[in-house]
């Protein structure tokens, strides 16, 4: 989990490669709803993938579907909501698209658990702690009585409990909020996932306590083996948690990265975007960047960059084509790509468009709108 410092770029990409043993592989996932005056395209194509281990970072301003794409792969998305026929999910090798409710409860029991941001969400305010922890092991691990009681116990010791043979009795308004999102991943552990899906599981507690909660999850990834998608707004946490990095901007990817590697070489002019405006240390009384505008809400197929209102690199071509990803690597990194016209670089402006609009072989388009600035 944790990324180290002094890992290269070089080896973090050659450690994601290594694990291509991937345990979740989504594939064009489009997530849609329907309102009656039109469809909301929540999350649009898709693509990632995670290794048994591994951790991926999730990472976008509020609005870019990022929680939409936890739900789907959880099969949590209700009507008015659809997953489009198109869309894959593979858990270890299975499709998950279609499955029945029923067939999706042994899924989240058994392969995939999810900790969301507000440990209150999860809880059941009448039950002790210990009595849903029981009620996870029970269900998924066939546990009961003193055997169930004596695992839960465990289970807040794991995620760092003190006193956990008397807290098992509490009720979760006993509990700190720090506590309670202890109590949350212990419930989570109760179904031995394989992978654990984190949606902003830090940003209600405070600073001190969210380090303490990524600790933790470092702690139970390396002794449980745990893949873990990680969604959050915030470049700092991504940094300390990841080992790749997809960065979503309007129901799609816009940018994947090695960590060390995103952080180095931010190619997507939003990723430049997030990064500068992270707080740091070095940057003293210098005020932090935002990015202008707000993330649109994409209700029709993207025949543009959804960026380009916002991005100060547009030029008239982002308003016509719409970008796909392409590799963008750097010399040992090859799976780090962007979706930009202005990529690949090394190849001339119009003809970058060209590709993008998949029209490569033939004249290109927009050649007068590809802008001057040729880089
Ligand atoms: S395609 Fe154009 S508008 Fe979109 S991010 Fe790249 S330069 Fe900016």
């Amino acid at each position: 989990m944790a990324a180290d410092p002094s890992r290269s770029a070089a080896d973090a990409g050659a450690a994601a490669e290594a694990g291509d043993d991937r345990l979740l592989e989504v594939e064009n996932l489009q997530t849609v709803f329907h309102t009656e005056r039109e469809t909301i395209r929540a999350v649009d194509g898709v693509s990632f993938g995670i290794a048994e281990g591994e951790t991926l970072g999730l990472v976008g301003e509020s609005g870019s579907g990022k929680s939409v794409t936890a739900r789907s792969i959880m099969g949590l998305v209700d009507s008015p909501g659809e997953l489009l026929p198109d869309s894959s999910i593979r858990f270890d090798g299975r499709e998950l698209t279609g499955l029945s409710e029923k067939q999706y409860e042994r899924v989240r029991g058994g392969g995939v658990a999810m900790v969301f941001q507000d440990p209150l969400s999860t809880l059941n305010p009448v039950y002790t702690v210990g009595n849903q922890i029981e009620e996870a092991l029970s269900l998924h691990r066939g546990l009961s009585g003193m055997d169930a009681t004596e695992k839960a116990i465990e289970l807040l010791e794991d995620v760092g409990i003190p006193d956990a043979a008397r807290r098992v009795s509490e009720y979760p308004h006993e509990f700190s909020g720090g506590m309670r999102q202890r109590a949350v991943i212990a419930m989570a552990l109760a179904c031995d996932p394989d992978l654990l899906i984190c949606d902003e599981p830090t940003t209600a507690l405070d600073v001190t306590i969210q380090a303490q909660i990524l600790e933790l999850l470092a702690e139970l990834q390396e002794e449980h083996g745990l893949a873990i998608l990680f969604i959050t707004h915030d470049m700092g946490v991504i940094a300390e948690v990841c080992d790749r990095v997809a960065v979503m901007y309007a129901g799609e990817v816009v940018e994947q990265a090695p960590v060390v590697e995103l952080f180095e070489n931010p190619r997507h002019p939003y990723t430049r975007g997030l990064l500068r405006s992270i707080p740091s240390t070095q940057r003293g009384a210098e005020r932090l960047e935002t990015i202008e505008g707000e993330v649109p809400t994409p209700n029709a197929p993207a025949t543009d960059c959804r960026f380009a209102p916002r991005c100060p690199e547009a030029f008239d071509a982002c308003r016509e084509v719409h970008p796909e990803a392409v590799p963008v690597a750097t010399e040992g990194v090859d799976d780090h790509t962007a979706a930009c016209l202005l990529y690949p670089e090394d190849e001339p402006r119009e003809q970058a468009v060209d590709r993008h609009a998949g029209e490569a072989a033939q004249p290109h388009v927009g050649a007068d709108d590809a802008g001057g600035d040729s880089r």
